[in-house]
C-alpha cells in the first residue's frame, strides 16, 4: 500500500483561467444539511465513468484530479 502524498487542491492552477485555489472536488449524490458549498462543487446525481470529479468556481472548467499531479 502506498501512502502518496497529494498537494492540496487549493495549491493546484486551473488549467483554463489559470487562477489558483479556485478547483473544489465535486461531490456526487445529494448534498446533506451540513453539506459546505463554499468548499465543495455538487456534481448531481448521475454517476458515469470518468466523470470529472474537480470543478473550477471562477470558469466552469471541470475535469479529473489525477491528472493534476504533475503540476
Ligand atoms: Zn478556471
Amino acid at each position: 500500500m502506498t501512502t502518496k502524498r497529494r498537494p492540496a487542491l487549493r495549491t493546484l492552477i486551473c488549467p483554463q483561467c489559470l487562477q489558483k485555489a479556485v478547483l473544489q472536488r465535486i461531490l456526487y449524490g445529494m448534498p446533506g444539511s451540513d453539506f459546505d458549498f463554499k468548499k465543495y462543487a455538487v456534481g448531481g446525481c448521475l454517476v458515469e465513468p470518468m466523470q470529472p470529479d474537480i470543478a473550477c468556481r471562477e470558469c466552469g472548467w471541470r475535469g479529473h484530479r489525477d491528472s493534476m499531479e504533475d503540476l
